[in-house]
């Protein structure tokens, strides 16, 4: 479904992705771990045109997206969290998620009826007009996700959304996660909490220093020394 190849990004001096070459299969989740500056967000910003690659391409269904714009990649069906949140302040949860459906219908009723089915399934529903900025944090990524999905996503690209939850809110999450998939979604979802990754990855890419490290099955992938030593040699 989607296809990076040999993606490289600098800024100045600082080579954030080297050479990167993965792919996502239609229907799996694919987990991408890597310590902190590893280049994981930065290859989701290259992937959903928030930055051009300096070298490579990005193809999604045999598709070069390499040099259109993320409002347009996003059209194409590819939608994204960000790690830091950036929800309109303030507007209403309800207003902020209609913003995410108005790239899928340009019809206000048709985007508020999209918006409230979103703003339900992330269970959102009693927060539906407060204002954004009030938002608790798991709130703030329940609207992000809420948001991303309201663009009706084929290939949903995550970027630590689990950050800072309790391992209550990691299990909920993890279930909207499960949801989404079994919706038909197609998954890339960057995580730090292996526990994690291990319980929903289908295959897990591993960067380091901009470039891949290692790239298997959870298990395979957790248990290579080299892997362990990336993450505890820092
Ligand atoms: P990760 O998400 O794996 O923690 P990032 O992709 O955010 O890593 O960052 C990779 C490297 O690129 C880091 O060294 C980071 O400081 C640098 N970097 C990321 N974005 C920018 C930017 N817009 N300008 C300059 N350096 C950046
Ligand atoms: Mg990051």
């Amino acid at each position: 479904m989607l296809e990076v190849k040999n993606i490289t990004k600098r800024f100045r001096g600082l080579l954030a992705v080297n050479d990167l070459s993965f792919h996502v299969n239609k229907g799996e989740i694919l987990g991408v771990i890597g310590p902190n500056g590893a280049g994981k967000s930065t290859t989701f910003n290259l992937i959903t045109g928030v930055y051009k690659p300096d070298n490579g391409e990005v193809l999604l269904n045999g598709e070069n997206i390499s040099h259109l714009t993320s409002d347009i990649v996003c059209k194409k069906g590819l939608s994204r969290t960000f790690q830091v949140t950036r929800p309109f302040g303030d507007m209403t949860v309800i207003q902020n998620v209609m913003v995410g459906a108005f790239l899928k219908t340009s019809q206000l009723r048709n985007a508020k009826r999209e918006a409230m089915q979103m703003v339900e399934f992330v269970g959102l529903a009693d927060k539906a007009n407060s204002v954004a900025r009030t938002l608790s944090i798991i709130d703030q990524r329940r609207l992000e996700f809420a948001r991303s999905l309201a663009t009706d996503p084929s290939l949903l690209l995550l970027d630590e959304c689990l950050a800072g939850l309790n391992n209550r809110e990691v299990e909920e999450a993890i279930e909207l996660i499960w949801k989404v998939k079994a919706s038909g979604v197609t998954l890339v979802v960057i995580e730090h909490v292996m526990k994690v990754i291990n319980a929903i990855s289908d295959r897990v890419v591993v960067l380091n220093f901009g470039s891949k490290l290692k790239e298997g099955l959870p298990k395979e992938v957790m248990s290579d020394p080299i892997v362990i030593e990336a993450y505890l040699g820092k």
